[in-house]
């Protein structure tokens, strides 16, 4: 069958019956696949707009072969094969990142780490566990708990993504002000590079030994190698865990409270801060948020003194910021509806285009960031839906987490429409000095903004992988490409 395919950059392979018979002999036929089925599963991640294209019959990319090594040493073979070859390589955990950074646009060998999921040691000394990269969240979460551990690190897409996935677009999880973002779990890695080599970086609690080698993987988008195991932190299951919910009359004053919080070294698990759009959305059955924006806290800790000493310095942060005490219901509403994916169950089955951007700003520019995203995205014609939240918290900024929704207008392409708001975004993070991405990363949804986020950092950037990735084989077009843009 012919496919039309969105990205026209798919390379020509000479003889895919010869490279599937080669990379059949490392993995196992039955672990190789050119079939159909296989090639359309794999054309995809989970940025949004890709969904429409395949309703519509066509395909963001299309990978040539797909393949499932059991081992480190098979990522070696398959990847010294590429590279003489010049093939394209992808590696996919399970392909829930938001901005197409999995989308194969040149084609190639998909790598897919399912069967990479062993648990290397667990260290109740060291409070640390050593895991194989295609590991799921929610899996490894379950194996821990048994034991009386935490993983800490809980993406909204736990269920559907991997300890590889989390390294390569540098993630951040729902507990992450407590627990740290992955750049804080992680503690060392292994990876194999693209010529094949492989590179095991050592364990230790923090050193000054030169530049840290494991922090060029993250965020790396699977462009300079494949993850093959990291050892993480861990730490003793909680025993008191408690949450308070206040709402205030505007983001200004919500802001303000969770600033004082983090100023005065208070790091509650979660924080999440909802814009009276969103409040209205998530917390409709809480006669105290109407028209106002609902901030919610979550302490926990293994000694419960430590939770009260928390709550009751937040509770004061709030009541100086003139924040109403909304009690635990929210909080519980929260923990009830956090793995629910609104935006693409209610709008995109309307024929709406809606997309979620999260950004990052320091707190002198946060509260103007805030309202120059919304009205940038205000201005695009066919805008329904302009909402933010706020949901990772530091000491020095915060990140903020934008939903857009809309229809088409006439003339107008779905594309249009949704290259318009992610511009948009863009435009109004980067007048308030904010960085384009806080955790879903560049894929090809950021791609083209690139340049403005970084300026010659960039070039250095290229030059690094030019180095490590003399034939570009590894996930080429994501990161380093600069796209035109109108
Ligand atoms: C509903 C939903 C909620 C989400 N919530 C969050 C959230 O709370 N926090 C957050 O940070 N993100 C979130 N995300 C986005 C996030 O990008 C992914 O969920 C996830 O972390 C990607 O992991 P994955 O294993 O599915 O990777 P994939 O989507 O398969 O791949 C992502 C990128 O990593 C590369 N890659 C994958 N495995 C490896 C490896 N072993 N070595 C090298 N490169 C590799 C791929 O090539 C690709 O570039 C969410 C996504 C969805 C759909």
């Amino acid at each position: 069958m012919n496919f039309d395919i969105v990205y026209k950059k798919r390379v020509e392979i000479g003889d895919i019956n010869k490279l599937k018979t080669q990379l059949s002999e490392i993995v196992g036929t039955e672990w190789a696949s050119t079939e159909e089925a296989d090639l359309v599963a794999y054309s995809k991640d989970y940025q949004l707009i890709t969904n429409r294209w395949i309703m519509e019959g066509t395909l963001p990319g299309l990978p040539h072969i797909i393949v499932w090594p059991e081992n480190e040493l098979q990522i070696s073979q398959i990847l010294k094969i590429a590279n003489e070859q010049k093939i394209p390589v992808v590696p996919y955990g399970e392909g829930s990142g938001v901005v197409g950074a999995a989308i194969p646009v040149y084609g190639g060998i998909m790598v897919d780490m399912k069967r990479m999921t062993k648990i290397i040691e667990i260290n109740k000394q060291n409070l640390t566990i050593t895991v194989q990269s295609g590991a799921n969240g929610k899996w490894l979460e379950r194996e821990l708990e048994k034991k009386g551990f935490l993983i800490g690190h809980v993406p909204q897409s736990f269920h559907t993504s991997t300890v590889g996935g989390w390294i390569a677009h540098r993630a951040a999880g729902q507990f992450s002000t407590k627990y740290g973002k992955i750049e804080d779990i992680v503690l060392s890695m292994r990876v194999v590079l693209p010529t094949g080599e492989i590179v095991d970086t050592k364990l230790y609690p923090r050193a000054s030994d030169g530049p840290q080698i494991e922090k060029l993987f993250l965020s790396s988008e699977g462009t300079l190698g494949i993850v093959t195991q990291a050892t993480i932190k861990m730490w003793p299951l909680p025993k008191k865990q408690e949450g308070v919910a206040y709402a205030f009359k505007n983001i200004e004053d919500s802001l303000k409270a969770t600033q004082l919080v983090m100023q005065k070294q208070v790091y509650p698990a979660v924080i999440r801060i909802y814009d009276q759009n969103e409040t209205e959305r998530h917390f409709y059955a809480e006669p105290k948020a109407k028209n106002r924006v609902m901030v919610i806290f979550v302490c926990e800790a293994p000694i419960e003194s430590l939770v009260d000493l928390e709550i009751s310095e937040i509770r004061k942060s709030c009541i100086e910021c003139n924040g109403t005490d909304c009690g635990v219901g929210p909080v519980k509403h929260w923990f009830e509806t956090r793995f629910n994916v609104k935006e693409s169950s209610i709008y995109i089955p309307k024929g709406q285009i809606a997309d979620t951007i999260e950004i990052s700003v320091m707190w002198d520019t946060a509260v103007e960031c805030y309202h120059s995203v919304i009205a940038e995205l205000k201005k695009i014609d066919g805008l329904i839906l302009a909402s933010g939240h706020a949901s990772h918290f530091y000491p020095n900024g915060v990140c903020f987490y934008f939903t857009f929704s809309g229809v088409v207008q006439d003339g107008k392409t779905p594309e249009d429409f949704y290259v318009s708001a992610w511009d948009a975004a863009m435009i109004g993070t980067l007048k308030a000095k904010g960085s384009i991405s806080h955790h879903h990363g560049i894929g090809i949804s950021r791609a083209r903004w690139m340049r403005d986020e970084h300026g010659p950092v960039l070039t250095l950037m290229k030059r690094i992988k030019s180095t490590l990735d003399p034939n570009n084989i590894m996930n080429p077009g994501k990161l380093y490409d600069e796209p035109e843009r109108e």
